[in-house]
């Protein structure tokens, strides 16, 4: 196997080569926002430099170009995710509203006593939204709980589903422990009993490629800005019989068919789903950070990932007192971790004042803080631009901090 040039990779992202407090910048907060490489940054810059204009009013050539970056970058997604249709795929601002969308135009199939059955690792995103809607119609937000190794229990989803069951929405991977859920086989489930399933890709996608098609899931959701794209925009992926019965979210110009006031009609899609000037750039962006990583050996940069995970896990026992929240056997390189004695917001404080940053707190999930009785965690997440080197820097860090303060 060709081996992977991470230092050729880090090149790539200008962002990464710079000192932090007097320290060379080690960026492990991934699972919060990742970089964004040149290619990115150029094909933005070159949008509003040589095709910026209004989408889909084809009056003119500018307008043309735009319109030809934009939906080319549709095009791009569609064939990330292996959707069927460009039909199928509705820009939003991100996941978190991706969610709100979905929730809302799923509303009017609920009714009370209705199960919308999510997980006690989901983000906040994955639950609040569901809550509004149970809301307003009577249903009901059921959790399937988590084992204390941070997988799903799959006894309690066993369990848990039954006949009032109308929608499972679930994390793809948990962006607190890193666990990669069995979404597959719990689709497949679901389905079986005519349960609409929404999958939450935000911390699946930079890590692996998903085929929807192959999930067989109703709704695939996840933002540009974790996948090395820009901030403010995201996606929906959603079957095109699902998206065709469900009402607009929002309504405005462009979601139009025609407009009277006695009668309006609703676009075609994906259009129906996309009221207002849409974020262009941004798609182009998008696409362009879709574009380099095609380019990139996928399966060279999984296992680099790989290597990354498993080197911070053996070096856990050289920092005393400090254990890992989250041991699946299918992960993705996040590791959130506790250090006897020390507050995880001081651990983040006396990290960053040595260059390294890591994100500290509940993580937009507390339901799972609560199961494990912790008010945070520290975590750290890497991408694929990360070296083994600086997960050494980290545990010599770690073990600076824990010498000093614990
Ligand atoms: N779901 C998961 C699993 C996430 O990690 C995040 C971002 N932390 C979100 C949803 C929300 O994403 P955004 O804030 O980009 O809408």
């Amino acid at each position: 196997r060709e081996a992977f040039d991470v230092q050729a990779v880090r090149r790539d992202f200008p962002i990464l080569s710079q000192q932090v407090n007097g320290k060379p910048l080690v960026y492990l907060d991934n699972g919060a926002s990742a970089q964004k490489p040149t290619a990115v940054l150029d094909a933005m810059d070159r949008y509003y430099r040589e095709m910026h204009s209004n989408v889909h009013r084809g009056a003119h050539t500018l307008g043309d170009r735009a319109t030809a970056a934009f939906e080319g970058a549709r095009e791009t997604v569609r064939n990330f995710l292996n959707a069927h249709s460009t039909r199928e795929i509705i820009w939003t601002k991100g996941t978190t509203e991706a969610i709100n969308l979905v929730a809302n135009g799923l509303a009017p199939r609920l009714k009370a006593g209705d199960e919308i059955l999510v997980s006690h690792m989901e983000h906040h995103a994955n639950i609040v939204p569901w809550q509004m809607i149970a809301e307003r119609t009577g249903a009901k937000v059921v959790p399937i709980q988590v084992t204390p190794q941070g997988e799903l229990d799959p006894d309690s989803f066993n369990s848990l589903l039954n006949d009032r069951t109308r929608i499972l929405a679930i994390t793809h991977v948990s962006n607190v422990l890193g666990t990669v859920n069995p979404v597959a086989d719990m689709v497949c489930q679901a389905r079986a009993r005519g349960i609409i399933t929404l999958l939450d890709g935000a911390q699946a996608v930079p890590h692996f490629r998903p085929d929807v098609q192959a999930l067989d899931c109703d709704f695939y959701v996840f933002s540009s800005h974790k996948l090395f794209g820009p901030t403010g925009i995201g996606v929906l992926y959603g079957k095109a019989a699902l998206l065709e019965d469900m009402p607009p979210y929002q309504g405005g110009g462009e979601m139009i068919e025609r407009v009277s006031f006695e009668r309006t009609t609703w676009n075609v899609l994906p259009y129906k789903f996309e009221a207002g000037t849409p974020a262009i750039a941004e798609a182009v962006g998008l696409g362009a950070a879709i574009d380099y990583l095609n380019r990139l050996d996928r399966e060279a940069m999984e296992a680099a990932e790989n290597a990354l995970l498993e080197r911070a896990h053996q070096l856990v026992e050289t920092v005393p007192g400090m254990s890992i929240i989250g041991t699946a056997q299918h992960k993705v390189p996040v590791m959130s971790f506790k250090i006897e004695g020390l507050h995880p917001s001081d651990i983040g404080t006396l990290l960053d004042q040595q260059g390294i940053a890591i994100r500290t707190g509940h993580h937009c999930a507390m339901p799972l803080m609560d199961f494990y009785g912790v008010p945070g965690t520290a975590r750290a997440s890497f991408a694929f631009y990360n070296t083994l080197d600086e997960v050494n820097q980290l545990f010599t860090a770690l073990q600076k901090v824990q010498r000093l303060f614990a």
